[in-house]
């Protein structure tokens, strides 16, 4: 009789947990996964995928307005919030459908409900107990927001996809690119979108002049800016709610979105009973085998806090699955991951920013365009595309390449591919130019410091 009912129990059916649980079952390894909630985890139900549809549907607007330029004329439109939102469920449903068929189709056993490590090989999900060799946590994050006067009134971006109807003013706090993309969206979709961030710039981490273009962008399209400041109190006023600033400035919303971090949910799954070691933020600790200090307890993703993307889950599951069970281990490599931010326009980076390079290296060179894009000649669109690359003097390697503009994040991905093969900026520039395209500045950009 076998030891235990399973080789891997895999807890959470998100973006890692799927792809772990399918690869090892694919491999003949037995595998169970838990999930609490729905099938695709946060990137199908509450992230990537239904935020992009937003994203898609803000833009109408936009080219609505541009459309003139080319000839046409557009008659009178109009938005259906609730019309969007019951596609867009409509589209999750079909990936639950997706998902399910292929873990069932894997020979995955799907036990639905949340799981809890009752010890270093068991855990029990709806009152039964199950066994494995191994357990994966994969349990993602949640939305964190901090205390205040008020916060019962206040929405996180899980609520944000499920909203009855739209606002006609937000006011949105925080200033990462889960606050900056869904302020893109709300003033796309009409709202009059207040933003409010207790930093002086926009999306830390990213190529300061890509923060500041977001910023003038950000501006011209008539969303309101308040920088260092934050929110003391929410009160209600009838249908809407009285904001009040530290600065003692007061607005009146009819939404408040907190948009201010993301926590690992490690709680309630009895780590600390089994004394698996947290970090101060509550993510697991975990050594590059993704191996907990519990030997048979590994973790991945989004709970372990590290680069906290679907495609950076994914891979850390390939890596995870086939480090134990076959023999074409292949870390994963966590430098130059190309990142996006879906706002308007949209900004896509990979390598290191400027700040970061100059601290690196001793000398680099900074070639830089920005320009008004074709489309933008007879839409009327006042709304430039800035491109960066940041190369050695010495050796012509590139370090990093940061856009902001449209598509951004599809020509960064090629972008990306290029780096990754150490394609220097001599291969850059000898390489011929799609025209006409923005992408071909990035082949031949002249040096700006
Ligand atoms: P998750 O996908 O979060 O899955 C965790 C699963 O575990 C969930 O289904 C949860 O219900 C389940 N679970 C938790 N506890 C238990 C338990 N005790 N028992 C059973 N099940 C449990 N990433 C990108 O790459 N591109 C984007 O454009 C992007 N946009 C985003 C937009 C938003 C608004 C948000 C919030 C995130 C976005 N992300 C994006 C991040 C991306 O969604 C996450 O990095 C990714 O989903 C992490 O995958 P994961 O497997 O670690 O966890």
């Amino acid at each position: 009789m076998a030891l235990y009912d399973y080789d891997l129990l895999v807890v959470g059916a998100g973006s890692g947990g799927v792809r772990a649980a399918n690869l090892a079952a694919s491999q003949g390894i037995q595998v169970a996964i838990a999930e609490a909630q729905n099938l695709g985890g946060t990137c199908v139900n509450l992230g990537c995928v239904p935020k992009k549809l937003l994203v898609y549907a803000s833009q109408f607007k936009a080219e609505f307005e541009a459309a003139a330029g080319f000839g046409w004329t557009v008659g009178e439109t109009s938005f259906n919030w609730s019309r969007l939102i019951a596609n867009k469920n409509a589209e999750v449903e079909r990936l639950h459908a997706v998902y399910q068929n292929r873990l069932q189709k894997s020979g995955v056993t799907i036990l639905n409900g949340k799981a809890k490590l009752l010890d270093a090989h068991t855990i029990v999900v709806a009152d039964s107990l199950y066994s494995a060799e191994r357990i994966l946590l994969a349990t993602g994050g949640r939305p964190f927001v901090p205390d205040m006067i008020g916060k019962q009134f206040i929405v996180t971006s899980n609520d944000m996809f499920y909203l009855d109807k739209l606002p006609e003013r937000i006011v949105i706090v925080g200033g990462g690119y889960i606050a900056v993309e869904f302020a893109s969206i709300l003033n796309g979709l009409g709202v009059d979108t207040t933003l409010c961030h207790r930093g002086d710039k926009l999306l830390q981490g990213f190529d300061e002049d890509i923060r500041d273009f977001l910023t003038d962008a950000m501006i011209k399209q008539g969303i309101h800016l308040l920088f260092n400041t934050d929110i003391q109190t929410i009160e209600r006023a009838g249908n809407e709610f009285a904001v009040c600033l530290l600065d003692g400035h007061t607005m009146t919303t009819d939404l408040v979105l907190y948009a201010t971090g993301r926590l690992a949910n490690s709680a309630d799954l009895g780590l600390e009973v089994l004394g698996v070691a947290l970090d101060e933020h509550g993510a697991i600790v975990v050594n590059n085998q993704y191996q907990t200090n519990l030997p048979s307890v590994y973790a991945l993703g989004d709970v372990t806090d590290r680069v906290n993307l679907t495609p950076v889950a994914i891979a850390e599951a390939e890596a995870f699955v086939n480090s134990l069970y076959s023999q074409q281990s292949q870390p994963v490599d966590y430098d130059n991951i190309p990142t996006a931010v879906f706002c308007q326009p949209p900004i896509a980076s990979v390598g290191l920013t400027e700040a970061e390079a100059r601290q690196k290296y001793p000398d680099i060179d900074i070639y830089k365009t920005d320009f008004k894009p074709m489309k933008n000649t007879l839409s009327g669109k006042d709304e430039k595309t800035l491109m960066k690359m940041i190369v050695s003097c010495d050796t012509e390697q590139v370090f990093g390449m940061h856009m902001i503009g449209a598509d951004a994040p599809e020509i960064i991905q090629g972008m990306a591919v290029a780096m990754r093969a150490g394609a220097s900026k001599a291969i850059f520039d000898s390489t011929i130019g799609i025209h006409p395209t923005a992408a071909e500045e990035f082949v031949g950009l002249n040096k700006t410091a």
